[in-house]
């Protein structure tokens, strides 16, 4: 394989995907971009639409195997960018500023080397997943009744990472991204007058009382590994300095290394929200919404990963703590045998939803040759 040639044309085609960004869920002139790049390679199967605009790229060995999937994103954000370079943005307010570009163009990269030789056993699959920023790709694409014809044994994705050195694999056993949810806290009691608050129920004191109270939450002892929780917002009655407020919005984002302390950190909120609304009186309702599980590694697919790095001549890194942000990969790592591993993107590279992020090209070669070695390593 010339592998110059490849990195040059993935890099057009990196460029190209990156000058015609499209929103999560509304993916569909770059889903056909992705189909019309495979063509040329003569897959066995395209599946799509897959999850919304999801692609389902399939190519079959010669005997029956393990099926392998490797994802990568769709989306991009709603960003304008500052960048002037030839392939900037056509879109005023929409831009690749997560990388998912490069991610494409990665997995795109696996085309032509699958297209010219088929695995020995099993198949590939290449899994260009819709809405990950939003969170709700990854699940629909696993419910799809599409994805049952695709059931696979092992899956793999990346994410590149600006902060650590152009092409480093950055890796982690067991928990890589946490789990994180969003907390809705309503709170009801009753107007009155301002200069009478004692004939009304007003839920600025419980609401006082639960800011520190659920911010102190992750110091209990209970929890295993890392746990967060951040206020977002609140709101307390109107603007109106006659009135003694009746109502109150409280919001918190909860993060957590793991499925098992994030249900507990659950339980834990939702008994303290309850407990603080009936001693101040308050009818109470929470939500959640926008729920991340914990992206878990396997360490049979880590140890796939190290092994790729090393006969690519990657530097190796190797993390204590999981990332604090979450990644809707960890609904696939949820149901099936998986890794996610991050690919630096540079030091001194803007930082991943930047005005001024672009996907470093020159990081693309790196990402297609660790996939081709993980999948040659189990399908061989
Ligand atoms: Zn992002
Ligand atoms: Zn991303």
């Amino acid at each position: 394989m010339d592998w110059e040639k490849l990195a040059l044309s993935l890099r057009d085609f990196r460029r190209k995907l990156h000058q015609h960004p499209e929103l999560s869920g509304q993916e569909k002139k770059t889903a056909a971009a992705i189909i019309a790049f495979a063509e040329s390679f003569h897959p066995d199967r395209i599946h799509y639409p897959l999850g919304g605009e999801g692609v389902a790229i399939v190519f079959n060995g010669t005997s029956t195997g393990p099926a392998v999937l490797i994802r990568c994103d769709l989306d991009a954000l709603p960003i304008a960018e500052i960048n002037d370079f030839p392939h900037r943005s056509v879109s005023a307010q929409v831009s690749h500023k997560c990388g998912h570009d490069g991610h494409m163009a990665i997995v795109s990269g696996l085309m032509p080397l699958l297209g010219r030789q088929r695995p020995q056993k099993g198949k590939v699959v290449l899994l260009f997943q819709p809405a990950e920023e939003t969170g709700s790709g990854a699940l629909k694409v696993i419910n799809d009744l599409n994805f049952r014809d695709i059931s696979p044994d092992m899956v793999f994705a990346l994410h590149n990472l600006p902060g650590f050195e152009k092409g480093a694999v950055v890796v982690k056993n067991d928990a890589f991204a946490s789990a994180s949810k969003g907390m809705i806290i309503t709170l009801n009691g009753k107007t009155s007058h301002a200069a009478e608050p004692e004939y009304g129920i007003s839920p600025a004191l419980a609401v006082a009382e639960l800011i520190p109270a659920l911010t102190k939450l992750p110091q209990s002892a209970v929890f295993s590994d890392f746990t967060l929780v951040t206020i977002v917002h609140a709101l307390i009655g109107e603007r109106a300095f006659g009135t003694s407020p009746g109502h109150a919005r409280l919001m918190a984002t909860l993060r957590a290394a793991n499925d098992s302390d994030m249900a507990v950190m659950t339980d834990r909120a939702t008994e303290m929200v309850n407990n603080v609304a009936t001693r101040h009186k308050l009818k109470v309702m929470v939500e959640w919404v926008e729920e991340f599980p914990a992206t878990v590694n396997h360490p049979e697919c880590v140890s796939l990963i190290v092994s790729a790095a090393k006969e690519n001549s990657l530097e190796l890194q190797q993390m204590a703590q999981p990332f604090r942000w979450s990644e809707d990969f960890g609904h696939f790592t949820h149901q099936f045998k998986g890794a996610m591993f991050g690919l630096g993107s540079g030091k001194n590279h803007p930082q991943l939803h930047h005005p001024d992020y672009d996907f470093p090209d020159e990081i693309i070669i790196d990402g297609t040759k660790m996939f081709y070695s993980i999948i040659l390593k189990i399908l061989s």
